[in-house]
């Protein structure tokens, strides 16, 4: 298979420009005759088929909440980041840049991750001119705050619900078109696969969740932006109805799954606290604009925060990262987290966590400003956990948050299907192997707002796709597929709930293949994902019926994904015998306990290409050049 990225040539600052002008549009009138389909409808999804509707395409946009606006996109707090400078301390594009590929351990492609920091400023633009309520100084202009891996202010933010408030921006747009009529939104219902005709995707086969039936959309292209799969860990940061399905589905028709394994986990959750918990909950990465972190030096220490002297303390971010300090990126914050806790220094007794400390910031700006700025943060905590930040310092932990792996794409995002563009957290661009806090925001935005509706008209322009509808066989014979797929589940009538089995594979997930990987777990834990597939297809008991609204059925059928996808996750971690970004692999440390990378033998995406039930997936590489941000060892010291 020949992977073609269709990097534009040319100097880095103009390759977006002259491309936008290579590429082939199609004439206004023209675009009312195509028809795209968009899967999700979250900050990535709202904006691409609010966006590719202003332009003329008759557009259907799929969820499976009962309303865009329930996307998790909803979830993110911190903020979204811009190279606007308004803070005059040095930023500009080409640094929002260099943190970006240095953040993500040089492993993603410049040309991408340029385009996005170019973009960063017109997304602000656009967000303000929709009355995105960003938060502004005294002055009027804008605010920054400051985020991980980077030594400058530029996060736009709205309290901690920004992006909430920029998901209500993109629907607002998005409801403008669905009521010209210009896109039909289908809510509370879920792709289950995709039809392919001719090596081109052409439609999707969805399921009502209400009534149950099944269904076939045809179109000229289809888009996929659902979202990222941090649930295979069972527990994480993510809403609960966060899945791998749609993009694995995609994967199993032939689109390339890239670096499935470069996954993220936050330094700053709350501690998991019993063994019944179904979700953990993230406390912003803005925190750590004003929160110390530190724990005890006195291992298994008993007594409470505030009655430990200063001196007894360790700061250890601070200590070890001086020029970054609570600051570093989340990979390097969580691994460190991680062997303090290792290392007997945990908060929580018999379990995991350090602290995250106000009083300093408190006495020095005083409570109302704390308020100000994290206010609905401290709030969350203190209902959750029972205890106030204002008086004692919160207690934190990493936690599974985000995946920066996904499906292989274009510099146009495109995947190697023709006609199936994916975008937002669904794909594998522009992060690398650690993804800068605030810049999911920016990127799913870039994708929706700004980049795919130039190069959806590229491919439309050029393939000319005929017209299909759903008489085609093809459709006929996928939706037979569903249906027995939705049978069997329903069929095995064991006696283990979903979610039982679903927590196992997540057990699996952290200990063999999370903030921390070796050879001989991944072999194991690939093992005890076969075995447990096994089980999960004879133990499994669906509940209700299959033409019915059935949760439980929904549930089974993604976590009947994840069940084969984390295989792949091992798979993809196995055979990069490097450490780079969230991807830890303890045989490739420096004598500081960084992550080494190797350079020599894996510069490049490694994108797996499915190749059937019982052989192994086959890999093919797409090699990275770094011709503007020199390959170094990441320093944050
Ligand atoms: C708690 C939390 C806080 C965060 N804070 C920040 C932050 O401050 N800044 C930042 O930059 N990033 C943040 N992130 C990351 C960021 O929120 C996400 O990466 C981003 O919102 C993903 O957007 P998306 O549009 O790609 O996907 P999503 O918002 O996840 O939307 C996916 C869409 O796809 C649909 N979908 C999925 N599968 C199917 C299917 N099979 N059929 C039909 N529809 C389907 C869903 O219904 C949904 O509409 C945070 C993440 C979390 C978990």
């Amino acid at each position: 298979m020949d992977l073609r990225p269709r990097v534009p040539a040319g100097p880095i600052e103009h390759k977006w420009d002259s491309h936008r002008f290579e590429l082939k549009l199609v004439n206004p009138a023209n675009k009312r005759r195509y028809q795209v389909i968009v899967v999700g409808s979250g900050l990535a999804g709202a904006s691409a088929a609010a966006s590719l509707a202003e332009l003329g395409y008759q557009v259907s946009c799929f969820c499976f909440q009962d309303s865009p606006r329930r996307a998790h996109s909803i979830a993110a707090q911190g903020g979204i980041n811009a190279a606007k400078n308004y803070q005059n301390d040095g930023d500009s594009i080409w640094r929002l840049f260099y943190d970006t590929v240095k953040g993500g351990d040089f492993r993603a492609r410049e040309a991408n991750v340029y385009r996005l920091a170019q973009i960063s400023n017109t997304i602000i633009d656009q967000c303000v001119a929709q009355g995105v309520p960003f938060a502004r100084e005294y002055g009027g202009l804008l605010a920054n705050r400051s985020f991980g891996g980077a030594q400058v202010s530029r996060t736009f933010y709205a309290r901690g619900q920004t992006g909430q408030q920029l998901l209500l921006g993109a629907y607002q747009a998005l409801a403008r078109q669905i009521g010209l009529g210009q896109v039909t939104m289908y809510p509370r219902t879920e792709m289950l696969d995709v039809v392919v005709i001719d090596g081109r995707a052409r439609g999707i086969v969805v399921r009502d969740l209400v009534t149950g039936a099944i269904r076939s959309h045809a179109a000229h292209d289809v888009v996929l932006a659902t979202g990222g799969y941090s649930n295979v860990y069972f527990l994480s940061t993510n809403a609960k109805g966060c899945n791998v399905t749609a993009t694995w589905r995609a994967h199993k028709r032939g689109a390339l799954f890239a670096n499935p394994c470069f996954t993220q986990i936050h330094p700053t959750c709350i501690p998991m606290h019993g063994p019944h918990q179904s979700k953990l909950t993230l406390m912003s990465e803005s925190l750590r604009n004003d929160g110390r972190i530190w724990v005890p030096r006195t291992k298994r220490e008993s007594r409470a925060p505030g009655s430990i002297p200063k001196d007894e303390r360790d700061y250890y971010l601070e200590r070890l990262y001086p020029s970054f300090g609570n600051l570093v990126p989340r990979d390097v914050a969580s691994r460190r987290a991680k062997e303090m806790c290792d290392a007997g220094h945990s908060v929580v007794p018999g379990g995991h966590g350090v602290y995250l400390d106000f009083q300093d910031a408190i006495q020095r700006l005083g409570r109302s400003t704390i308020a100000e700025r994290y206010g609905n943060l401290f709030e969350m905590y203190e209902r959750i956990t029972g205890d106030d930040p204002y008086q004692v310092p919160m207690k934190i932990y990493p936690a599974p948050h985000y995946t920066m792996g996904g499906l292989w794409v274009d510099y146009n995002l495109m995947s190697n299907l023709e006609g199936l563009h994916v975008i937002g957290e669904a794909n594998f661009s522009d992060h690398g192997a650690n993804r800068l806090g605030a810049s999911a925001l920016m990127q799913g935005l870039a994708d929706g707002y700004f980049i795919l509706p130039y190069t959806i008209g590229d491919y439309l322009a050029q393939a000319r796709p005929g017209p299909v509808d759903t008489t085609h066989p093809a459709f006929g014979d996928v939706e037979r597929l569903v249906r027995e797929r939705t049978d069997r589940l329903l069929g095995v009538r064991g006696s283990k709930s979903v979610d039982a089995l679903h927590r196992e594979l997540g057990s699996l997930m952290w200990n063999g293949c999370g903030m921390s990987r070796t050879k001989a777990g991944l072999e194991e834990t690939i093992e005890h994902i076969r075995a447990l597939r096994a089980r999960f297809w004879k133990e499994i008991s669906v509940t209700g019926k299959g033409e019915d609204l059935n949760q439980e059925l929904e549930k089974a059928g993604r976590v009947a994904d994840y069940m084969e996808f984390a295989e792949l996750m091992c798979v993809d971690a196995l055979q990069r015998e490097e450490s780079c970004g969230g991807h830890f692999r303890e045989e490739y440390q420096t004598p500081d306990g960084e992550a080494r990378r190797d350079d020599e033998r894996f510069s490049h995406v490694a994108a797996w290409e499915w190749t059937g039930e019982a052989t192994a997936p086959r890999l093919h590489q797409e090699p990275l050049a770094f011709e503007y941000v020199h390959l170094a060892q990441r320093s944050y010291r």
